[in-house]
């Protein structure tokens, strides 16, 4: 008996934390632009720095918040295999205002 109020205490804690956490989870959670991740896994993904971030997701999110003017500054980047598809996305996957970003190769 001297063993109940212990388990009841740490149950009824461990219920508390996980209605805690959901609501944190529901309520705290930071939404991503879902391109990053596509644009990501266009790129090259040597996370090498070459193109001045410190790796390809980094650069992914400086493309689509329009901080890159040339896809070139990625060094290890093809035209063919890592740029024409990145623009080609581009173009059908505006940001949420409608605006294209100006990027060239
Ligand atoms: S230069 Fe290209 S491959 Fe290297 S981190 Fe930048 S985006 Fe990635």
């Amino acid at each position: 008996m001297a063993i109940f109020y212990p388990l009841l205490i740490l149950g009824l804690l461990g219920i508390f934390m996980g209605v805690v956490l959901s609501l944190a989870n529901k309520y705290l959670a930071v939404v991503e632009d879902p391109r990053i991740d596509d644009i990501e896994a266009l790129l090259p993904n040597y996370n090498c720095g070459a193109c001045g971030t410190p790796g390809c997701r980094a650069f992914a999110v400086a493309i689509l918040k329009g901080e890159v003017e040339n896809l070139r500054k990625c060094k290890p980047g093809k035209v063919d295999k890592h740029f024409n598809p990145i623009l080609e996305y581009l173009k059908d996957h505006p940001n949420p205002d409608g605006t294209y970003n100006n990027i060239k190769i």
